[in-house]
């Protein structure tokens, strides 16, 4: 069975106004140009002419969707964000579960994508082993245990692609040497871990900067000398050429403010950016406020202040965010909502752009980046 899509085709390196994605069973076969022979035969036609053929959104730090938290309902959430074109996404466990939580949302996962529709391709890992200083929640986030990790990682062990972690934390490097045997990459986060301490985890799989100038600090404090910058987890991630950067770029550019997101893409560049929505809450496609806002339990004699617990961001929102606070185009948003994420996780071979041999998941997209059309594995599921 052969579909053909006719549409302004996203790939890595252009648009390709005039465009055709030819797709056999699963995966794409060609792409190119649309030919008038092309139109005339309009057998197994999907026409999208003046829409963007972009790849379907990679998302690898998402916690919730209509049905609750991800591991409530791991279909359910999955099935919510493929309304808003997320055909790869990462249910992301929550840093305040208990052991016992964890391997029980490990288990429902599993089982979730034993269904060969599911979009989920994995775990993320949100701690626990996070330093309690930054986050929203702060308990029972919980000292390095080898005893618990051993028994996450023969649970899901290959299933977990990224896991967030503070470097900083004792026992750290055997961790991430005995996580590592897995393929799990790292990415430091509610962390206040030194440059040179960021550095060495490289060597060991650390790879991401977990939503990056959010929920991270800087040893010993950000400013010294009254106005002084100190440098500490963000400007590590920045100034390393080899680690990604995650962003929540929501709509008012309260986890990240325009001119800050620009700073990243340019101090990055385009190839080493991540979109992510950070979802906590039900996404509704950007009517009204896309982030939430908590009282947070502040670890400082001052008690009680208003904190930052994630969004209520689809990707297409945060993609058209991107695009209007950044200038970015159609090419390179894609490509950080979508090969980026892929190639961070070591799944380019299979998804993340729309070329030939690639599983088949593609999005059609308006200009306003609202969602037209998504196929998984070459199946229209909306
Ligand atoms: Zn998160």
């Amino acid at each position: 069975m052969t579909t053909r899509i006719f549409g302004r085709v996203v790939t890595p390196f252009g648009v390709i106004p005039d465009g055709l994605v030819v797709i056999e069973r699963d995966r794409i076969s060609r792409v190119g140009h649309r030919t008038e022979k092309d139109v005339r035969n309009s057998d197994g036609v999907l026409d999208y002419r003046g829409s963007y053929i972009a790849p379907g959104f990679v998302d690898i730090h998402c916690h919730s969707g209509k049905t609750g938290r991800c591991y409530e309902d791991p279909h359910g959430f999955a099935e919510h964000h493929l309304d808003f074109g997320t055909t790869g996404i990462l249910p992301t466990l929550d840093y305040n579960q208990s052991h016992e939580e964890i391997l029980q949302s490990l288990s429902d996962i599993l089982v979730a994508m034993e269904n060969p529709e599911t979009s989920i391709i994995g775990v993320h890992m949100e701690g626990p082993y996070i330093n309690p200083k930054y986050g929203a929640i702060t308990s029972p986030i919980r000292p390095v245990s080898e005893k618990e990790y051993r028994e996450i990682l023969d649970r899901a062990g290959s299933t977990i692609k990224l896991w967030t972690l503070a470097p900083e934390l004792d026992g750290q490097e055997e961790f991430m040497r005995a996580a590592s045997r897995y393929g799990i990459v790292f990415s430091v986060g509610h962390s206040e871990a030194s440059p040179d301490t960021i550095f060495s985890a490289y060597r060991h799989g650390l790879k991401i900067g977990c939503h990056l100038t959010n929920a991270s600090g800087s040893t010993p404090e950000v400013a010294r000398f009254r106005g002084t910058r100190e440098v500490g987890v963000h400007e590590a991630v920045l100034v390393h050429d080899d680690m990604y950067a995650e962003v929540i770029p929501d709509r008012e550019g309260i986890h990240v403010r325009p001119l800050m997101l620009r700073l990243i893409v340019k101090a990055k560049g385009v190839e080493k950016v991540i979109i992510i929505t950070d979802a906590t809450g039900h996404a509704d496609n950007g009517e009204g406020r896309d982030v939430r806002i908590t009282d947070g339990n502040e670890h400082t004699p001052g008690g009680k202040k208003e904190t930052l617990s994630g969004s209520l961001l689809t990707m297409n929102q945060a993609v058209r965010n991107m695009i209007a606070h950044t200038g970015v185009g159609i090419v390179d948003a894609a490509r950080m909502a979508s090969l980026n994420p892929a190639t961070a996780l070591g799944l380019d071979a299979e998804i993340g752009s729309i070329e030939p041999g690639k599983k088949a998941n593609i999005v059609a997209l308006t200009d306003k980046i609202d969602v037209e059309m998504v196929m998984v594995n070459g199946r229209v599921r909306r």
